[in-house]
C-alpha cells in the first residue's frame, strides 16, 4: 500500500474519469511544509497562524510574522497556492497575555475575526506581514469565523487600507492575492449565494460547521454521538456552499477533518468540491482513492444523498457504492 502511495507523490490528482481536484495540506508552522512536500501536497489549503501567537508572553512582531509567511511561500514556490488563515484565537485557544475576560460560552464568544475587528491594532500587524510576504508566492488570505457580510467587508477594507499604506511606504505588494472566507458558521453556509458575489473563494471548516449546526461541542465526549459529518443537514449546507461558489465562478474547498475522510471524499467529489485540504499524511491515501472514483457517477447520487434522512443511511449508501 505504501508503495502505491509513494508512486503517486509527484502525480496530479485525477479521478477515474479524468477530473482534477486539488489535494492540499493543513499546516501550523513553516516546518510543516517539509511534510507537505514529502507527501505530494499540491499546496497549502490552511495555514493556522495561531501558533505564531501561542506559547509566548507577547504578540509576535510584524517582522517575525513576515519571516514565517515568507518561509512557507518560498518553500512552496511561485505557483503552488498557500492559503493563510488570519488569527483564529479564542474558543479553545487562549492567549494569556491578551487578558480577555472569561466567557460562559467561549466557542460562541469573542474569537477569531470578532476579536480581530475589535482589536484592529493586532489585526493590522498580521495583515501587513501577509501583504509584504505576498510577493514571494501564490498567497491567498482567508478570514475565519465569518458570520455576516459586514464582517467580511470590514476585514477586507482593513486589508486594502494596509495595502495602500505599504504601497505609499514604497513596499511591494502582490496585486493578485485572492481573499476568501472560512465557512464554518451555519448562517454563512445558508446565504453562501450572497457571499459568493463578494469573496474570491470559500473554504468550508467542517470542524466548527458541524459543531454549530448540530449544537454539539466538538470537545465534549458525551455529545460526540451528535458530531455527524455525514448528517444530511451538513451535506445540504456543504452542497449549498459549493453550488453558490460555482454560480459566481469561484472555487470551494474544505479544510476541516472531513476533507480527508474516506467516506466523505466520494460524497464531496460528487457534490463538486474543488479543493480538499487535510493533514499531510492523508494526501497520498486520498489521491489513491480518488483515482478509482468517478466524479460523474458520484454526482449522479447528489439529489438522492441530499434527500436522505440520517447519517447512517448516507454512510451505508456510500460504502456500498464505493466498496468500502
Ligand atoms: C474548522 O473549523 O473546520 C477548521 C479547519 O478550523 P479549526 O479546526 O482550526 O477550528
Ligand atoms: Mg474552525
Amino acid at each position: 500500500q505504501k508503495q502505491v502511495w509513494a508512486k503517486l507523490k509527484d502525480e496530479p490528482t485525477v479521478t477515474a474519469d479524468n477530473e482534477h481536484v486539488e489535494l492540499v495540506a493543513n499546516i501550523g508552522t513553516p516546518e510543516d511544509v517539509v511534510g507537505v512536500k514529502n507527501n505530494g501536497g499540491e499546496g497549502v489549503g490552511l495555514y493556522r497562524t495561531e501558533f505564531l501567537y501561542m506559547g509566548k508572553t507577547e504578540l509576535p512582531t510584524e517582522e517575525e510574522q513576515f519571516e514565517a509567511y515568507k518561509s512557507v511561500l518560498d518553500q512552496m514556490g511561485k505557483d503552488q497556492p498557500v492559503v493563510v488563515r488570519t488569527l483564529d484565537i479564542g474558543g479553545d485557544k487562549e492567549l494569556s497575555y491578551l487578558k480577555l475576560p472569561e466567557e460562559m460560552n467561549p466557542f460562541l464568544g469573542f474569537r477569531a475575526i470578532r476579536l480581530c475587528l475589535e482589536r484592529d491594532d493586532i489585526f493590522r500587524v498580521q495583515l501587513r506581514a501577509l501583504l509584504r510576504a505576498s510577493v514571494y508566492g501564490n498567497l491567498k488570505i482567508m478570514f475565519p469565523m465569518i458570520a455576516t457580510l459586514d464582517e467580511f467587508r470590514q476585514a477586507k477594507a482593513l486589508l486594502l487600507e494596509e495595502k495602500e499604506n505599504l504601497k505609499s511606504e514604497g513596499k511591494d505588494v502582490s496585486e493578485t492575492i485572492e481573499v476568501g472566507i472560512m465557512v464554518e458558521i451555519p448562517s454563512t453556509a445558508v446565504i453562501a449565494r450572497q457571499f459568493a458575489k463578494e469573496v474570491d473563494f470559500f473554504s468550508i471548516g467542517t470542524n466548527d460547521l458541524i459543531q454549530y449546526t448540530m449544537a454539539a461541542d466538538r470537545m465534549n465526549e458525551r455529545v460526540s454521538y451528535l458530531y455527524q459529518p455525514y448528517h444530511p443537514a451538513i451535506l445540504n449546507l456543504v452542497s449549498n456552499v459549493i453550488d453558490a461558489a460555482h454560480a459566481e465562478g469561484k472555487w470551494a474547498g474544505m479544510c476541516g477533518e472531513m476533507a480527508g475522510d474516506s467516506i466523505a471524499i466520494p460524497i464531496l467529489l460528487g457534490l463538486g468540491l474543488d479543493e480538499f485540504s487535510m493533514s499531510a499524511t492523508s494526501i497520498l491515501p486520498a489521491r489513491t482513492q480518488l483515482r478509482d472514483l468517478s466524479k460523474k457517477e458520484l454526482s449522479s447520487y447528489k439529489e438522492q444523498l441530499l434527500a436522505m434522512s440520517t447519517a447512517e443511511e448516507v454512510e451505508a449508501f456510500i460504502k456500498e457504492k464505493t466498496n468500502q
